[in-house]
């Protein structure tokens, strides 16, 4: 009920990205009276307005358009397809639309107050916001939880300006196809605009401190994956950091030297230095958390070190304030934010809400796209954990083999002495599906030996799961 000092909720949710939004339809669904508020024209955050859908819609669309030049192999003769940029960014658009406007839907469905505008935490209980279309509202609320996301993390020295130095935000964007695109960081997202930037024409080379790519990815997959982006045009310098990034008129200057200089104490030789001329330039390196004017030092929420909200249960220090998602510690994921989202709502609603955290499957949707989930060969030997492993070959996979798609493989780690299964590791056509097979197996404590004796449909890319899990005892049928 309103009262004298503005409304009263149960909750007020800050940010409506896929931790904020599936926070409030939960809490509402369980009979909360809630508001939601985010400072962006439409709902979704990060992930549908700059992130997971709109570049899923270009990876989705450009891989069609390579496809379509090899539809010649099955019999199909389009000729050569000709890109309409302008109309690939409309069908983005219309992905991002679709997808913000069921959010509005749902609000309206389940009662959730909508609000755009930006939120200022007054005081525990207080929430001021200043309204997108003008004036401002003040929210009285028993809890509120911060759902405030992420952002690009910069790179030092170097100024994004969005047309020739770009975030991801940029790379979803250009106007043409750029001939050179340099990308900074060969992680997750890195990786899936340039995939979508090379099947489209551009050559790319991507640049990374370390000497490989995706950090945190089982090592042997990391490999292939690397190997198949070779073949597919990737130019990778490993081991190299970029010192200078120059934007001319039209393109620009980058200096790249080696991570680890050989003459780091002295004036590094010109000789270990190059410079390359490219026509944009992806700084993708990682994404920080947001928390911005959102008041948190005058009510005293904590942050750590890397500026995360500190949680414990997703309870902030202070009474009443709660934090989700990428704001938060783990990994940044729209998943991961949602499972935090409805167990901080079921908690609020006197419900034992919890998130398994050792269950949380990571997806590169490249193609072949990569998938995991649980640990992986270097996590267990550094947990000195015994194991066992069972890999299988697309290669020798009969439905894979007919769709030409056999680059790849799915390897499984079992626990040595009981077969749990420790980790499943995919990399091949359709992992980011498959992997979920192998998420509810170990949500529910099971043995490769469960996988292995699971019925899978034929002919199916899953009997690849299936294989990989015989394989743990060595008996696999198929190679
Ligand atoms: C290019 C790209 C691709 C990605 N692809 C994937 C993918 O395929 N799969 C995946 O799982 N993850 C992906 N991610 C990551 C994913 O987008 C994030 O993990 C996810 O969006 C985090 O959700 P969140 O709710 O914590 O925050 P966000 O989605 O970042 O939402 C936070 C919201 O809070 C709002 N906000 C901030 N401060 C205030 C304030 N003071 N007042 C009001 N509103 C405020 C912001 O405007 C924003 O809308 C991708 C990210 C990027 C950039």
């Amino acid at each position: 009920m309103p009262n004298e000092v503005g409304e009263e909720f149960d909750l007020v949710v800050i940010g409506s990205g896929p931790g904020g939004y599936v926070c409030a339809i939960r809490a509402a669904q369980l009979g909360l009276r809630v508001a939601c508020i985010d400072k962006r024209p439409s709902h979704g955050g990060t992930c549908l307005n700059i992130g997971c859908i709109p570049s899923k819609a270009l990876l989705h669309a450009s891989e069609v358009f390579t496809e379509v030049s090899h539809a010649g192999d099955m019999g199909i003769q389009l000729g050569k397809p000709k890109l309409d940029l302008p109309a690939m960014m409309t069908y983005k658009e219309n992905g991002i639309t679709g997808n913000t406007q069921g959010i509005d839907f749902l609000f309206k469905k389940n009662k959730v107050e909508a609000l755009h505008g930006a939120a200022v935490i007054v005081a525990p209980g207080k929430v001021d916001v200043s309204l997108l279309d003008g004036g401002t509202r003040s929210l009285t609320t028993k809890n509120i939880v911060i759902a405030t996301g992420s952002e690009s993390t910069p790179l030092q020295g170097v100024e994004v300006d969005e047309k020739l130095v770009v975030s991801s935000t940029g790379a979803l964007e250009f106007d043409a196809v750029p001939k050179h695109l340099l990308i900074v960081g060969a992680g997750i997202i890195g990786l899936e605009l340039g995939s979508v930037w090379a099947r489209l024409g551009a050559e790319v080379t991507v640049v990374e401190y370390l000497d490989r790519i995706t950090p945190g990815v089982d090592e042997e997959v990391a490999k292939q994956f690397q190997r198949i982006l070779q073949k597919q045009g990737f130019k990778f310098l490993l081991g190299k950091k970029v010192t200078e990034v120059k934007p001319l008129k039209a393109s620009v200057k980058v200096t790249i030297e080696p991570a680890q200089s050989a003459n780091e104490s002295a004036n590094k030789s010109d000789a270990e230095k190059e410079t390359l001329s490219v026509d944009k330039v992806l700084v993708s390196i990682g994404r920080r958390p947001f928390t911005e004017g959102l008041g948190l030092e005058s009510v005293g929420v904590q942050l750590d070190a890397a500026g995360r909200i500190e949680t414990n249960g997703f309870k902030t220090n202070v009474d009443g304030i709660y934090a989700i998602g990428d704001v938060i510690t783990g990994p940044m994921l729209a998943h991961k934010a949602e499972d935090e989202g409805v167990a901080v709502a079921e908690m609020l609603a006197g419900k034992p809400g919890h998130v398994n955290y050792d269950v949380i499957p990571g997806v590169i949707y490249t193609a072949p796209e990569v998938a995991w989930v649980g640990l992986n060969e270097e996590e267990l030997n550094q947990q000195g954990v015994d194991y066992r492993i069972g890999k299988f070959p697309f290669m020798a996979n009969g439905r894979a083999k007919v769709n030409n798609t056999t680059d790849g493989f799915v390897k499984i780690l079992a626990d040595a002495k009981t077969d749990r299964i420790l980790g499943v590791h995919i990399v091949g056509p359709e992992a980011g599906n498959m992997i979920a097979e192998a998420a509810v197996a170990m949500e529910f404590g099971g043995s490769a030996e469960d996988l292995a004796r699971t019925c899978h449909a034929h002919p199916t890319l899953t009997e690849a799961v299936k294989e990989a899990a015989l394989a743990v005892e060595d008996r696999a049928i198929h190679m």
